[in-house]
């Protein structure tokens, strides 16, 4: 967690200081207040979430009488989380079904960070003590089966693969046979995302699924979104919540220039929980997600 903390600091996430130098001011006007919202919708948290903060934290500081700075950024941090649900649970489910392995299926668009993810999440299951088979349902593009090869050899899992071109369905299939095989805990299968149709993506994951539950079920399916593309990822993301049943979120690329703020309008608006974020593009920079040290990494 210490780390999550300290790459976000190094991050461009930040609120920064002009937040701070807001809620230092001697008297909160109404133009510090529109501030305060403008510099919330700048971090990408949305307008509707930032104008909910804001009315929040107004009423706060009225009835409470509060004026100093401290208090109002105390408040401001509550506000935050409670945007962000620091209750919710983001557990990634990963436990098998008696003989049979858990399943997570990896959603997303090309290039958002689905098989780093896939490889990185192995990464960080196996290192828990737990065996993980990967299958390159992305057949579409030998790449991107090779890139998966790559990661299965680099954090020590099987990769299940098949010709460019085959079903990917049957790639689904293959992995959790090979993990119930191996007696897997288990298995983590990288998809296809291109957009070109949404009754063909649809169709495309719909059959994967189906096919899984003829051998376990489907316990988890992740979504990669990169937190780069802002409005452009949300948009994205709305059509895989559509033709799929999204239970868990990845955000990608939080290392970068994304401005943090886009975890609480990602979750407001597809009501699915950010479970993980990606911190780079090495094996260990995958960190299960944090309200709390998020908010206070946005906050300093
Ligand atoms: P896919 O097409 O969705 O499977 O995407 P890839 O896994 O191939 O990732 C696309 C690019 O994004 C690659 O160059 C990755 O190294 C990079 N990438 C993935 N996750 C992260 C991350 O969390 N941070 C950074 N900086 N780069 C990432």
């Amino acid at each position: 967690m210490v780390r999550l903390r300290q790459r976000l600091a190094r991050s461009q996430n930040s609120l920064g200081q002009g937040l701070l130098n807001l809620l230092s001011s001697d008297s909160l006007t109404e133009d510090t207040w529109e501030e305060i919202e403008d510099t919330l919708i700048t971090a990408d948290i949305g307008v509707t979430s930032a104008t909910q903060i804001v009315e929040n934290l107004r009423t706060r500081v009225k009835v409470l009488g509060t004026r100093g700075p401290d208090e109002v950024r105390g408040l401001l941090r509550e506000e935050l989380l409670d945007q962000i649900g620091a209750d919710t649970d983001r557990t990634v489910r990963t436990e098998p079904h008696g003989d049979r392995p858990a399943v997570i299926m990896v959603v997303g668009v090309n290039g958002t960070g689905k098989t780093t993810t896939s490889g990185k999440l192995a990464r960080v299951l196996i290192g828990d003590g737990r065996s993980v088979v990967l299958g390159a349902a992305d057949t579409f593009r030998a790449a991107a089966t090779e890139q998966l090869q790559t990661w299965g050899g680099r954090v020590g899992a099987p990769v299940v693969s098949k010709e460019e071109g085959a079903d990917p369905a049957s790639v689904a299939f293959d992995t959790v046979e090979r993990g119930a095989q191996e007696g897997a805990d288990t298995v983590i299968i990288d998809t296809a995302g291109r957009l070109h149709t949404k009754t063909g993506l649809m169709d495309e994951l719909g059959k994967v699924k189906r096919v899984v539950e003829k051998k376990s079920q489907v316990d988890e399916v992740l979504l990669v979104l990169d937190a780069t593309t802002g409005q452009n990822g949300l948009r994205q993301a709305r059509v895989f919540a559509e033709v799929v049943n999204i239970t868990g979120i990845a955000l990608t690329k939080l290392d970068g220039t994304a401005k943090g703020g886009i975890i609480v309008q990602v979750q407001r608006e597809l009501g699915v929980p950010v479970k993980l974020v990606g911190l780079g593009e090495g094996p260990d920079d995958l960190a299960p997600f944090d309200p709390e040290v998020f908010v206070d990494a946005l906050l300093t």
